[in-house]
């Protein structure tokens, strides 16, 4: 007998046709002697609602209240999904996230699992019970309910297989599995037999969402074996583990995230300390930056840019605002109509010429790059927001095809 965590997300669960779908899907796994636990999302775009009701009435709410408002999405799902489970005659409980024993860290909106105290899921398990438990939210140390980031009721899923040394996380999605590059994007993606989880971790951290980031960091750390398939086709998906074969591909799979804005201070001081005094001002307010350029100075001055996600834009803003004045600088800029498209593959690091191959293929799409990085398993590139989809097409196919 094993031990299966499957999670659904929102379109799984979209309505009561698709909610009774998951039910067999669920208890076939339960009918072959396997123990079941479910984690669920809310249903179709419940959470885009809720956030929406909130900003009618307060755009400024609470990251608490909000938290408050949107894990009950969660908790609708869990009681439908049960009951479509009780109507086919299954032995079945649900949980909402903290009766299931999520302990976060205190931050709202974003939070971190701490642990999990696992002893009712267990007992209910334990009865022949299938577990249906509440993805997303979980409690912090006020006793107030926290929720983990958009996309986070794949993290809840792993999280519970790896605290229950669950013998695989199946997470059912509405594609058949992980692509070479967003399906709804490129027409030509092909779906991937297996991935490695850091190749997974790569993509999806630079806007893959097929799967939150912190789901696959933590099947990483604890070696929870992964899948990723479709609710809807009975089809094979994708295996998520350590070691896949790199020789196979030179790249894994391109993604592409729209939620970046690049700013730039012009004419700063071209002397010691100021990259040191711009950063290290945007890290005291907690704002992540990703990629950084600096020119090279002339006339003794230099400009420096950088990007954030969209969220931090303003605050990035106000503070390189501030800093034009006390560095003396010339101009604060700031763009927004920018997209980041990376290929990740660990097989480029024993493969040179692949960066020249990604601006080949940009170049003769006609594509203007703003920024790159790199790193050992990864390059991105910055380039205009109209650009994007033809990017990851032009890259896409110049790798894979
Ligand atoms: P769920 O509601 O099940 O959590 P998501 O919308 O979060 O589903 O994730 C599934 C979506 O991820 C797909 O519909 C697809 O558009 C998108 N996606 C982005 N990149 C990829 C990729 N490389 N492979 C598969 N799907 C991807
Ligand atoms: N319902 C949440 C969201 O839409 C969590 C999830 O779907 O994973 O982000
Ligand atoms: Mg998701």
């Amino acid at each position: 007998m094993s031990l299966i965590v499957q999670k659904f997300g929102g379109s799984s669960v979209a309505n009561a046709e698709r909610v009774l779908h998951v039910a067999k899907i669920v208890t076939d796994t339960y009918a072959k002697g396997n123990s079941v636990i479910v984690v669920v999302s809310a249903q179709g775009d419940t959470t885009d609602d809720l956030i929406a009701k909130a900003e009618e009435i307060n755009p400024k709410a609470s990251k608490r209240e909000m938290d408050m408002l949107l894990s009950s999405g969660e908790q609708i799902s869990i009681a439908l999904l049960a009951m479509a489970i009780e109507s086919l005659g299954y032995p079945v409980k649900s949980l909402t996230g903290w009766q299931a024993g999520f302990q976060t860290d205190s931050s709202y909106g974003n939070s971190r699992i701490r642990r999990i105290q696992s002893e009712r899921v267990e007992h209910e398990l334990g009865k022949g019970n299938i577990c249906i438990v509440a993805g997303f939210q979980g409690l912090n140390r006020y006793d107030d309910i926290t929720t983990l980031g958009r996309g986070g009721s794949d993290t809840s899923a792993v999280a519970l297989a790896a605290a229950l040394h669950a013998d695989l996380c199946q997470i059912y999605t509405d594609v058949d599995g992980v692509y070479t590059a967003d399906p709804r994007i490129a027409n030509k993606a092909v779906k991937l037999d297996e991935i490695s989880y850091d190749e997974m971790l790569e993509l999806a951290t630079l806007g893959a969402n097929v799967l939150h980031n912190r789901s696959v960091e933590m099947a990483k750390k604890y070696n929870v074996p992964m899948e990723v398939l479709s609710s809807m086709k009975d089809l094979p998906g994708t295996q998520i583990k350590e070691v896949v074969d790199v020789e196979k591909m030179l790249i894994r799979g391109v993604a592409r995230d729209n939620d970046v804005a690049r700013l730039s201070i012009i004419g700063v001081p071209d002397r010691p300390g100021v990259a040191f005094k711009v950063f290290s001002t945007l890290s005291a307010k907690k704002i992540n930056v990703d990629i950084i350029l600096q020119s090279i100075g002339r006339d003794d001055t230099k400009d420096i840019s950088f990007t954030v996600s969209r969220s931090h834009k303003q605050a990035a803003m106000d503070i390189l605002e501030e800093l034009k004045n006390s560095l003396g600088a010339k101009a604060v800029v700031c763009d927004d109509n920018v997209s980041k498209v990376s290929i990740v593959g660990a097989g480029m690091q024993s493969n040179p010429g692949v960066a020249a191959k990604m601006f080949e293929a940009l170049g003769a799409a006609n594509i203007n790059i703003q920024m790159i990085s790199t790193s050992e398993i990864k390059i991105s590139v910055l380039i205009h927001l109209n650009d994007s989809e033809r990017a990851v097409n032009a890259i896409h196919d110049a790798f894979i095809i």
